[in-house]
């Protein structure tokens, strides 16, 4: 069964993503405020804290202590199509983040990054089972995280470049421990924890293994989001929201499977697509990383055209930083250069992700209204289409 919507108009007059085809210049796109959902804690470290911190704590495994030949083996190993180089890219990023000072550290220049990137809001993610090889309690690794995030939205506003930064604590599906990580986020969420997630490999790792972990969520009425339909399709995206309720889909690009073209344009959508739009589930859209992995074969070929022209709730992220060679800027200029895009369609995901967020409504509300609005009259001012 399939549910009929109407012809896609992706430049009819009422199409809020309407606009000028010529790319904005890269100032522009940077001072524009952004909203991040998706981001990696170990996949977007600097190349040259990497090696400061490897120095520091005696981790002897980096392919090279030139850390500008260091970001560029990152993007090459992430790129290589190689599932083993791609693991081999966080091992280094875990394999220095074991230790108080170093959470701290890469926290804190996380938030000062994405400041500079023009973030107003971010939720960054980390599974904190990974940082306790060196002995690290649970909570302490949370500790460590959240002054982080607090010394760099400091440092950030000092520079006159302020940003919220919240976190969102990841549990591996390939591991047995996500209810526990579901009470630490619990424990933490009027400390900056904003929610839950789980990551790691989809095939034969259904989220359904971690029901009780989501249960317990609920019961809480705690938030959280499910990496899911990235490079796995609908089945997965399926159980996500169907029988684990997750509020957001982290990726959940192949929701496309379940959406048919005809030759005139009209499209229609299938039972779990119509559902996750009608539910307005957000989805995590992460275009460079899915480029990457291969869940799009480029930008310009990105299912995130589509689902912006059929209404789903489109954000853009960054997934991994360091990985990718990206930011959010960055992923918005290739938005622009592929598709025309222009200050209004940035505007439109950036309301989409402030909307989409893990903070309270009234704190959404006054980003969007007092912040993002503002900013993005002003750009569109200076900068008419
Ligand atoms: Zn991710």
């Amino acid at each position: 069964m399939s549910v009929e919507t109407g012809p896609i108009h992706p430049a009819g007059p009422r199409d809020p993503l309407a606009g000028s085809r010529s790319p904005l210049p890269v100032e522009v796109v940077r001072r524009a405020p952004k909203a991040l959902l998706h981001d990696h804690l170990d996949g977007g470290l600097r190349p040259a804290t990497i090696v400061d911190l490897a120095a520091t704590y005696g981790y002897d495994r980096l392919p090279t202590t030139d850390p500008v030949a260091l970001g560029e083996w990152f993007v090459e190993a992430a790129d290589s199509g190689s599932l083993e180089r791609y693991l081999e890219t966080f091992a280094h990023t875990v394999g220095v983040m074991q230790h108080r000072a170093a959470l701290v550290r890469v926290a804190a220049e996380c938030a000062e990054d994405l400041a500079a990137d023009g973030c107003v809001y971010a939720e960054v993610r980390f599974a904190p089972e990974l940082h306790v090889a060196e002995g690290l309690a649970l909570d302490e690794v949370v500790e460590a995280v959240l002054e982080g995030f607090r010394v760099g939205e400091e440092r950030a506003a000092a520079a006159g470049r302020p940003i919220v930064v919240r976190t969102l604590l990841t549990a591996m599906r390939t591991a047995a421990r996500s209810r526990e990580i579901a009470e630490l986020t619990v424990r933490y969420r009027d400390a900056g924890v904003a929610g839950f997630d789980i990551a790691g490999a989809e095939a034969g790792f259904p989220p359904s293994r971690h029901l009780d972990a989501f249960n317990y969520l609920r019961g809480e009425s705690c938030h959280f989001t499910i990496h899911a339909g990235e490079a796995f399709g609908l089945p997965s995206i399926h159980e996500a929201v169907a029988f684990c309720g997750c509020e957001r889909l982290g990726h959940g690009v192949r929701i496309v499977d379940d959406i048919d073209l005809s030759p005139d344009g009209s499209a229609s959508l299938g039972r779990l697509a119509a559902y996750v739009r009608d539910l307005r589930i957000p989805l995590e859209l992460c275009p460079s990383s899915n480029v990457q992995t291969g869940a799009a074969a480029s930008i310009a070929d990105h299912p995130i055209r589509l689902l912006a022209d059929l209404r789903f709730r489109v954000t853009v992220n960054t997934d991994n930083r360091l990985m990718s060679g990206t930011s959010m800027t960055r992923e918005m200029l290739l938005l622009s250069e592929a598709f025309g895009w222009g200050l209004p369609q940035l505007q439109w995901l950036t309301v989409n992700a402030l909307k989409s967020a893990f903070i309270p409504f009234d704190q959404r509300l006054a980003l969007i209204d007092e912040v993002v609005k503002p900013a993005y009259a002003a750009l569109m001012a200076e900068h008419p289409a």
